[in-house]
């Protein structure tokens, strides 16, 4: 038996949440009241999930033992006082319902405290109480008490002695049995990982728990990642290796709590940029695209601020995110087998345990080859741009056209430190990948651990004194 609370104030619907297949609790009105959250029927949001768990608080008011497994379905159709205590901050979120009796008929009501039900109901939703569940809706607390995979006659008899209670009708007459406690066996325990390494365990008419934190579903042929995966809240480990997927949904984005996602061998071809201005921002630590047919990845990915371990292993990129240095926490990364021909000149700002670039084409660097992308005299948008990042004017999308602010993101650094635009000198240069990585896998069979990287100049002046320090190193 399971029980759902439902409080109203996030919820406006005024339809039972119960769908008959499944067990699927669908909110039946899109819930727009929760902010940040989108608009979509996804009734995980409004739902307080409690599991038959001792409860917080002891309930007043017992005639009976209390025993600390007291819980449903048994402590169910016991007495006539609707009790529910549940924590939302434990975790897992723990609670219990029990019908009691108590001595006096005034009852505070309050967090923990029981709920009177002498004309306390609202409404009875029963029409699926064959199949097992069916919803009360108090009026104080304003909360819908969801129960379902019941006993079909328990239920029954228990929603008979709600109904009367309701009514006023004397506590003798109610009918209620002896609060017998629970076998740990039939306490149901919220379910936090699941793994499926097949298509024939893939549910397709079961619902997912929504206590799952740890989902794995791999070699499940799934060519888009399941809608039912995307209402699952509390999700922390997200492994859909293995797979046929395409595209990503934004809607990934919403899983606040998802910390490690896991899209090894499908058929991704981009990441898109609105992921990673999701809340994945603050959350995501653990990326694997690895074994995919990305060719690039998004200016905004290095807005995904607190990744620790990064895979981009066998896919087609043939650069890395430009702005890579702003992934400050990043310990791990690997991109072999890659088709990359240099490194953006950001990366030197890495500060990584473990590299991976092995199997990239690496171009041969020669500093004395430059792209000359110099414009003099500098058009009016170069000074104003490289003034604005130089003197570090503030802007905003609200000040400037968007175009202005996206060009602005990806200004270059001279090595002087000074900013530009579209105007400036082009090198690569050799750089050793051990001054940015702990550990450095060999770049290529013949034990190199070197790469090039681009480095950009401001003007010729700072091209010069660099080719000056440059030749005299070099002999
Ligand atoms: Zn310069």
């Amino acid at each position: 038996m399971v029980l759902d609370l439902w409080h109203r104030a996030t919820c406006p619907s005024e339809q039972p949440r119960f769908t008959t297949k499944a067990g699927q609790h669908i909110c039946p009105v899109p819930c727009s009241s929760h902010p940040g959250l989108g608009s979509s029927l996804l009734p995980a949001r409004a739902v307080h999930r409690t599991w038959c768990q001792p409860p917080v608080t002891e309930p007043r008011g017992h005639e009976g033992p209390v025993h600390p497994q007291a819980c449903s379905p048994v402590s169910l159709h016991t007495r006539c006082l609707l009790s529910s205590s549940m924590s939302p901050h434990t975790h897992p979120p723990s609670g219990s319902l029990l019908v009691s009796s108590h001595p006096s008929r005034r009852v505070e009501r309050g967090r923990g405290e029981p709920s009177g039900v002498q004309e306390n109901i609202e409404r009875f939703f029963t029409r699926f109480v064959e199949e097992g569940k069916a919803t009360v809706r108090l009026r104080e607390p304003a909360v819908d008490v969801c129960l379902s995979k019941a006993n079909a006659s328990n239920l029954k008899n228990f929603l008979s002695a709600v109904r009367l209670a309701h009514q006023g009708t004397d506590i003798g007459a109610l009918p209620l049995s002896t609060l017998v406690p629970a076998k740990n066996s039939e306490v149901e325990k919220p379910k936090t990982k699941m793994i499926i390494t097949s298509r024939r365990d893939y549910p397709l008419t079961k619902n997912f728990p929504y206590s799952l934190e740890h989902l794995q579903a791999s070699y499940c042929k799934l060519a888009r990642i399941d809608m039912r995966v995307l209402c699952l809240k509390k999700l922390r480990k997200l492994d859909l290796s293995h797979n046929h997927i395409k595209q990503l949904p934004a809607t990934i984005g919403d899983l606040i709590c998802l910390q490690e996602l896991n899209l090894h061998d499908n058929h991704l071809e981009s990441f898109s940029g609105a992921l990673c201005n999701s809340t994945l921002q603050k959350s995501l630590q653990f990326l694997d695209l690895s074994q995919n047919k990305i060719k690039a990845l998004p200016i905004q990915f290095c807005q995904l601020r607190e990744l620790v371990n990064l895979k981009l292993d066998d896919n087609e990129l043939i650069r890395l995110p430009f702005k890579i240095g702003q992934l400050g926490h990043l310990r791990f990364l690997s991109a072999a087998r890659n088709k990359l021909p240099f490194l953006p000149s950001d990366f030197r700002k890495l500060c990584l345990e473990n590299l991976d670039l092995f199997g990239n084409p690496f171009e041969q660097p020669n500093p004395l080859v430059p792209n000359i992308q110099l414009k003099i005299p500098l058009t009016l948008l170069e000074c104003a741009a490289r003034a604005t990042i130089n003197y570090r004017i503030p802007y905003g999308c609200h000040l400037l056209p968007s175009h202005l602010c996206e060009d602005l993101e990806v200004a270059k650094t001279c090595q002087c430190g000074s900013a530009c635009l579209s105007s400036f000198i082009q090198i690569t240069v050799t750089m050793n990948l051990h001054h940015v990585a702990h550990t450095v896998v060999l770049v290529d069979n013949m034990g190199g651990t070197e790469a090039p990287i681009i480095c950009y100049f401001c003007s010729l002046d700072c091209y010069s004194q660099f080719l000056d320090r440059y030749l005299q190193s070099n002999g």
